[in-house]
């Protein structure tokens, strides 16, 4: 198996990861729910699955569009547009949410931070705080600092 932190190969049944140090038992029995919502996660890797789920939305529209079409629905059906309003917010608010929440503890934060960033004009400062904000440099209650590695799978909780 590889090491969900570091990507690196190690033994099926080993306790550590020898390259990064990471207590595999602990990965091995964290839940998908506990993989999106705990722990912390580093600009790069925040940067990167927003940028993933993006991308999802525009292929879910574009399938949807292509469905619909194939399906000879129009795409002004007030059906399809609720459809397709529903998937997308479910996707941004699933995701951006679980990942918003993860950078809040990759800055000292709990979670109630980042209710913040839903206020008018200010939320905007603690969205650039998410993007460009450089995570506590050692480990805090939320979890160890992010090994500064590529994960973007495992921080969407694959
Ligand atoms: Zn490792």
């Amino acid at each position: 198996m590889n090491c969900p932190e570091c990507g690196k190969t190690v033994g099926k049944f080993s306790k550590f990861c020898k390259y990064c140090g990471v207590n595999l038992d602990d990965v091995r029995s964290m839940s998908y729910k506990d993989k999106l919502w705990k722990g912390r996660i580093d600009r790069k890797n925040y940067f990167a699955a927003t940028l993933l789920v993006i991308l999802a939305l525009i292929v879910i529209d574009v399938t949807i569009i292509i469905v619909a079409r194939s399906l000879k629905i129009s795409e002004n059906n007030l059906v399809l547009f609720a459809v397709n309003t529903v998937v997308n917010y479910v996707i941004t608010f699933y995701y951006t949410i679980s990942l918003d929440i993860r950078r809040a503890h990759d800055l000292g934060h709990s979670w109630k931070y980042v209710l913040l960033g839903f206020i008018p004009i200010y939320g905007i400062y603690i969205n650039l705080r998410f993007l460009f904000d450089v995570g506590q440099d050692s480990p805090n209650k939320y979890g160890p600092k992010p090994s500064g590695k590529w994960m973007v799978r495992r921080s969407l909780g694959f």
